[in-house]
């Protein structure tokens, strides 16, 4: 019989982690080896605690009476913060005086703060609090939140449960059945450190990554052959493959290197402001330098002044096959580097969704989370330098080649309008370069040959499709016409960039008084989840006006052929598995508040549709 305080079933009051404060909660299970005990609160959320943080709900009736009546004033102090068992304490700085206060009156604080939350009503306060309520009454709840979260941003309550290690019990138990066999685990602490195999597998598993090594390089390779072609109807047989030689050239290779290298340069350059990244397992946060638009302009400057010079940079057009060649050829052998260094990194360092175990697959989707040479990160520099960047310059060169080929004084409309919209789309990504640290590339995915490849080849090389084509397959468009693609690309921008900015003003500061006409629903680990606005409207709102913005850049290659169109239809495919991909890891994460967001907004990407 274990030596126990609280039974199964018990209603008693549990401490929050982190926070002085107690709730109301029942004891759902004991663990007789690590000591420790199963509760619920009222919101659902279930916690694993230490029998120290739990009290009988008699203990605190009786000191509530003495408390309330030896120091009424900071009973009303404690009114000012909302709280709630879905949202820990922000870490509390106070004055001086404060502090003293704190100290000498420990013990009473914790019973009077404790019970503040259970004993007020609404109308105590201009915040709503946690009721205890369950979901019915989550209109309310929401309320609560945007107010509340005015006192909590999200980068505290990341402390608090960096510090708590705060997890779904669910996880929790997952992690438990690894070592259940010889129940080696003796602390929380212990069963943190664990290293997590990924179990479910992505992109078909080890057989359909290993064909995806094969199949996304010879899709590059099709597209342009096809794009080459008088004819490029996809009805056609493909064009026979070209000799090895002329696929490669050394010159192209030296260019390419030169490239990456000197945008390495720009990302070096002590220019730009450093920021944190996410909280990383281990707690630990990584540094990034943001410079990625300096790194725009110096590379701005640097083509003006090859221009200035005349060199040719219709180059690029004349060997592009080879280029792609070049940086696919790099792309392998980064990826061989980063597998290879992946094998002496801490398990703590690996990235979730790439440590199967397996090697094809690991080295696919990537092993190393943030594989780093001292601070230079390598991951990060890739995702919006030599590709991005290299995308416009791209398709500069095209608008110049079309230029030269068809003896032009001007682009083509079509050409401006592709160019246009697409170096607004990478702007925006330079200079919101803080914000590709939430995404699941830099928090999730490790760094192997999906990403190598997809930054260095398949942006600049498969994005620049459009441009490409209009080259070979000159498209004349009306001005109306060009008016109303142009309206559709401002269309999607401003979807994906408002909805974009609201998730990440949010994220960052959920207190920001520019987002106070928003609503969010709690959730167990603290971050909540927005309801209105973008994010209410569908549940990836900037996923919808990215291709609604991929559509307007293949529209002005006309209705000829479907290839200026791969893209669309590519990016589709694309951001519905992502979607997939995300919902998955937010069920996750969310566990019930994912679900209820669900229900509230049902559309994925598109509205009535999907
Ligand atoms: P998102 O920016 O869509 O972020 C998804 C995350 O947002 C979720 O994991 C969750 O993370 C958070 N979230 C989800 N719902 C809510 C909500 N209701 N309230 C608050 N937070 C929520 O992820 P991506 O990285 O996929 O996309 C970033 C941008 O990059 C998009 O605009 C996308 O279109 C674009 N993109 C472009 C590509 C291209 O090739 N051009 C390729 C891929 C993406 P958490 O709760 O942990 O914060």
């Amino acid at each position: 019989m274990p030596n126990r305080k609280f039974a199964d079933g018990e209603v008693v009051m549990g401490r929050w982690p982190g926070s002085v404060l107690y709730y109301e909660v029942q004891v759902t299970s004991y663990d007789d080896v690590s000591h420790l005990y199963t509760v619920k609160y009222k919101d659902g959320t279930e916690l694993a605690l230490k029998e120290n943080d739990i009290r009988s709900q008699s203990a605190f009736r009786h000191r509530k009476s003495q408390s309330s009546s030896s120091s009424p004033s900071r009973r009303s102090s404690s009114r000012s913060r909302s709280r709630s068992p879905g949202r820990p304490v922000k870490g509390r700085r106070r004055s001086s005086s404060q502090s003293r206060e704190h100290k000498d009156d420990k013990k009473k604080t914790v019973s009077e703060t404790s019970l503040a939350p259970l004993a007020l009503k609404p109308s105590e306060n201009n915040t709503r609090r946690y009721n205890g309520e369950p979901e019915s009454t989550e209109r309310n709840d929401t309320s609560f939140v945007t107010s509340e979260q005015k006192l909590k941003p999200d980068r505290e309550i990341a402390r608090v449960l960096e510090q708590y290690s705060l997890r779904s019990r669910k996880e929790e138990k997952k992690k438990e059945e690894i070592y259940s066999e010889k129940k080696t685990f003796e602390t929380k602490k212990v069963i943190e450190k664990a290293p997590s195999k990924t179990k479910e597998l992505e992109f078909g598993g080890r057989i359909g990554t290993f064909m995806l090594i094969f199949f996304l390089p010879a899709t590059v390779l099709y597209l342009l052959l096809m794009c080459k072609q008088d004819d490029p109807s996809l009805m056609n047989f493909p064009p026979p493959l070209p000799a090895l030689e002329s696929l490669w050239e050394a010159r192209a290779f030296g260019v390419f290197l030169l490239w990456f290298f000197l945008q390495a340069l720009f990302y070096l350059l002590p220019i730009g402001k450093v920021v944190e990244g996410l909280p990383l397992s281990n707690g630990r946060k990584l540094q990034y330098r943001i410079n990625g638009f300096y790194a725009f302009v110096l590379t701005a400057a640097a083509i003006a002044t090859l221009l200035y010079f005349q060199f040719e940079l219709h180059y690029l057009y004349d060997h592009f096959l080879q280029f792609a060649v070049s940086a696919a050829a790099f792309s392998m052998v980064l990826s061989i580097y980063l597998y290879i260094r992946s094998l002496k990194a801490p398990e703590e360092e690996l990235a979730p969704g790439g440590n199967s175990g397996y090697f094809v697959y690991d080295f696919f989707t990537g092993h190393e989370l943030n594989p780093r040479i001292g601070s230079f990160d390598l991951k990060y520099f890739c995702e919006l330098r030599p590709g991005l960047i290299g995308w416009v310059v791209i398709n500069l060169a095209m608008l110049l080649a079309e230029m030269k080929i068809h003896n032009q004084s001007m682009p083509s409309l079509s050409m401006i309008l592709v160019n246009s919209f697409q170096l607004l789309y990478v702007v925006d990504a330079l200079w919101n370069e803080e914000a590709v640290l939430t995404t699941m590339d830099i928090t999730h995915d490790g760094f192997g040959f999906m990403l190598a490849f997809g930054d260095l080849v398949w942006v600049p090389f498969v994005y620049s499709l459009q441009a490409f084509y209009l080259v070979g397959h000159p498209t004349a468009i009306s001005w109306p016409v060009a008016a109303a693609i142009t309206i559709l690309n401002g269309i999607g921008y401003y979807i994906f960039r408002s909805a974009n900015s609201q998730k990440n003003s949010f994220r960052r500061n959920p207190a920001d008084p520019k987002l106070a006409y928003l609503k969010s629903i709690p959730t167990a680990t603290g971050k909540g989840l927005l309801v209105t606005g973008w994010w209410g409207f569908v549940r990836h709102p900037n996923y919808l006006g990215d291709i609604i913005m991929a559509l307007a850049w293949s529209l002005p290659c006309g209705f000829n052929h479907i290839l200026p169109y791969f893209y669309v239809i590519y990016f589709i495919c694309l951001l519905v598995h992502r979607e997939a991909r995300d919902e998955h890891h937010c069920k996750q994460k969310y566990g019930l508040a994912w679900e209820r967001y669900c229900q509230r907004v049902p559309y994925r990407i598109f509205p009535y549709i999907y």
